[in-house]
């Protein structure tokens, strides 16, 4: 299992140790790549985009089918690193409503077609007798038993092992200040390698020199709540709702003992794409952050009641399409860039780790829709 790096490929620099520059260490790694990682912080820690202890994971990808062959490698790679199943990756199911005239409704819909995925259909009236859901009667569901949560620290944990098992060597109390070719400056000296990769999450803006790429970070707020009923009989579950997606997870006790929702995308919430300065990123709770997600709640799932009883303040670095951007810099080829992950990347790591890698060591191009001249 583990690999001596070859002295024939590159030292590479990956700066940032969350979920995307584990998953490339692990991946280049593996490889026989000599990999050195920098991090101020060990992951897990809530300065980026991975707090809050649980991700969705997700195969009838709304965003896009070119997503689900690589959720389907993700979810495989999660398992291979699981050492008892159910470590890493809780395959609960996930149910996903809304209207059947609502695109993101209609694109669930159609990746199950396209692609194959397992699914159930369940009118209104099954989605309230199944569920403590409150819909109208226009609204549909769609249940797909290959969804579920991953367990972030765990996830993080076992790509870090496997990383170092392959000569790795992971530093934390390294923050960067500037990526240039061939080195990396910290705030107290500089590491040098033959190619460098910049998966520093929402450091990443302010890193990327010559940029002509647009990167920006957002703010979320993931929230708790003690549900009135005892135990909720709901999977991982997805809302696509005239107000927003909102989305959440099984009542447990996963960091917080409680039930764990948060809106991911919404037109109706004035400035919840705003960008925002990383440095000075309001952690506080503001009125607006919990209104839509208190409304959901009384409108969608009232037996629950709405008794809040944790926050976190969370980021995405997103892209303008909200596509990923995992591609070698243009005027910089011995950069690759593993970022814009846009709020929905966790699952993928083990995936985007591998691509990277591919364009790292092979010289691969990279994945159209992640391409950087898609995101200029
Ligand atoms: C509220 C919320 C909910 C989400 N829900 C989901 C979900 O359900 N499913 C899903 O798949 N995805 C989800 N995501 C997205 C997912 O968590 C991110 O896409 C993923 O964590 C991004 O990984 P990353 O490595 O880019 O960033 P991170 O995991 O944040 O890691 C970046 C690392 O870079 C380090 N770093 C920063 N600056 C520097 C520097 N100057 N020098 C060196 N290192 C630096 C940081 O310390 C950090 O450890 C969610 C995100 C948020 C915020």
């Amino acid at each position: 299992m583990s690999t001596l790096p070859r002295p024939d490929l590159p030292h590479v620099i990956v700066v940032g140790g969350g979920a995307a520059g584990l998953a490339c260490a692990w991946r280049l790694g593996e490889r026989g790549a000599k990999v050195t990682v920098l991090d101020p912080r060990r992951a897990p820690h809530d300065e980026g985009s991975h707090g809050g202890f649980t991700r969705v994971t997700r195969h009838a990808y709304h965003e896009g089918t070119s997503y689900v062959p690589l959720v389907r490698e993700a979810d495989d790679a999660w398992c291979g690193l699981e050492r008892t199943p159910g470590e890493l990756l809780v395959r609960t199911g996930m149910i996903e409503f809304g209207p059947v005239d609502d695109a993101d409704f209609m694109a669930v819909l159609e990746a199950c077609r396209a692609c194959d995925i397992e699914h159930t259909m369940l009118d209104a009236a099954a989605l309230r007798e199944r569920y403590p859901v409150e819909v109208p009667d226009a609204w549909q569901g769609c249940f797909t038993p290959s969804g579920g949560y991953l367990r972030v620290g765990a996830c993080l944990e076992a790509m870090r092992a496997r990383a170092e098992a392959h000569g790795a060597q992971v530093r934390t109390g390294a923050r960067a200040v500037a990526v240039e070719p061939g080195r990396v400056v910290l705030e107290d000296g500089h590491v040098e390698g033959d190619h460098i990769v910049l998966a520093a999450g929402v450091g990443t803006p302010s890193l990327m020199p010559d940029p002509g790429c647009k990167l920006s970070v957002v703010r979320r707020l993931l929230f708790w709540i003690r549900p009135r009923v005892a135990a909720p009989s709901l999977p991982v579950w997805g809302a696509m709702t005239p107000g927003g997606f909102f989305y959440g997870f099984p009542h447990g006790n996963e960091g917080v003992l409680g039930m764990k929702l948060a809106c991911h995308t919404s037109a109706a919430i004035p400035g919840l794409d705003e960008p925002i300065e990383v440095e000075s990123v309001d952690r506080s709770l503001r009125p607006e952050d919990w209104a839509p997600v208190e409304a959901f709640l009384r409108a969608h799932l009232p037996s629950l009641g709405t008794e809040r009883i944790e926050h976190k303040v969370c980021m995405y670095t997103v892209t303008p399409s909200w596509d990923f951007l995992v591609d070698r810099h243009p005027s910089i080829p011995r950069l690759t860039v593993v970022s814009g992950l846009s709020g929905h990347g966790f699952k993928f790591a083990p995936a985007l780790g591998r691509l990277a890698a591919a364009l790292v060591l092979d010289g691969e191009a990279a994945q159209p829709e992640f391409a950087w001249s898609r995101h200029v």
